[in-house]
């Protein structure tokens, strides 16, 4: 079976017309993840995505199952650094493409929405954010990847800020 399908937005990226801004954050040849297109979730959004072409974690291999909330954890850290959310929700439905990929939304107390609500709202009918925001976003995201994770601070360690979120 091929790792990969050429006609899928995340194998090929010819296919993938809207790259993620600022780049990839994570590509460590099992998991790649990027901010999410600026038209198309809230600021601060991450998609995590296998670099292999798997639907779910029912065919995930041994690489794959043994790093899989590892990274997942990272990422849902980084964005709660990045934004100062109050939580992380998750969603994937691999409806357009049938390839692993998780997404990762930024949800607040001030938002008007929550639950599935807030999640269908944002991503179906949302306008998203601006792709300059969502590259500073992303560059906060990958110096949040860079710090340490939690429970590795020592003591001393200077408190990180949590910058202001600034809605979308
Ligand atoms: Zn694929």
């Amino acid at each position: 079976m091929s790792e990969t399908d050429p006609t899928c937005w995340f194998c090929n990226d010819d296919m993938r017309t809207d790259p993620p801004p600022g780049g990839f954050l994570i590509d460590d040849g099992t998991w790649r993840a990027g901010h999410a297109p600026a038209s198309y979730a809230p600021l601060g959004t991450v998609v995590l995505e296998a670099r292999r072409h798997v639907l779910d974690q029912a065919d995930f291999n041994d690489v794959e199952s043994q790093t899989c909330a590892r990274v997942t954890g990272r990422l849902v850290e980084a964005v709660r650094r990045a934004t100062g959310c109050d939580r992380v929700y998750q969603w994937a439905t691999m409806d357009a493409f049938p390839h692993f990929h998780l997404w990762l939304v930024p949800w607040s107390l001030s938002d008007d929405l929550r639950g599935p609500r807030f999640l269908a709202d944002r991503l179906l009918h949302g306008d998203g954010c601006s792709p300059a925001e969502a590259e500073a976003t992303a560059r906060a995201l990958r110096g949040a990847l860079s710090a340490p994770a939690v429970g590795e601070h020592q003591p001393g360690d200077a408190v990180a800020v949590r910058p202001t979120y600034s809605g979308g």
